[in-house]
């Protein structure tokens, strides 16, 4: 017997929590796809965030659904407008990497009052998108932690 209370028990799982085990597969546009592409894809693909890139997975940006939203405020010709323009743009990309904590992913979304970070891997070129976090994930993980089915 360890002598540890329920929740230090839980604490001490969660925290062992890695951002590869819940992440989902990430949905990108290329730099270049118009706004109306990229609003057609997010339905689609069902997903609240589209990560940008250039030659097929370098992160060069980020679209929520509300960039989408007040890019299609207006009448402008939202086929003729290109996804970098509107994008939020690295370097001000938050992100995180598999090995990274779930716990320290959940609080870059709190802190920074976004839905999900893409999981990246360094490369010479930059940064490569492998991998999607989101809130959805992690209710996920606590409510396995909590049912205790990540023993
Ligand atoms: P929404 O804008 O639909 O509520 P978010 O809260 O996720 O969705 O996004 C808020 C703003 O933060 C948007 O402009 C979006 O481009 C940006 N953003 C989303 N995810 C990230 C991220 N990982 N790093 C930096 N900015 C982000």
């Amino acid at each position: 017997y360890t002598g540890k209370t329920g929740s230090e028990l839980l604490t001490e799982k969660l925290k062992k929590f890695k951002v590869h085990e819940y992440q989902s597969i990430p949905i990108v546009v290329e730099e270049d796809v118009s706004v109306y592409d990229a609003i057609i894809t997010m339905f689609l693909e069902d997903v609240g965030t589209l990560f940008v890139v250039k030659e097929g997975s370098l992160l060069v940006g980020v679209l929520s659904r509300k960039d989408l939203l007040r890019a299609s405020i207006g009448n402008q010709d939202l086929n003729s407008i290109p996804v970098h323009i509107i994008m939020t743009r690295m370097p001000n990309i938050s992100v995180c990497r598999k090995d990274d904590l779930l716990l320290d992913a959940a609080q870059q979304l709190i802190e920074k009052q976004i839905d999900g970070l893409p999981i990246v891997k360094d490369v010479e070129e930059g940064l490569e998108v492998t991998g999607r976090i989101t809130k959805t994930n992690i209710t996920k993980a606590l409510v396995e932690l909590a049912r205790d089915e990540h023993l």
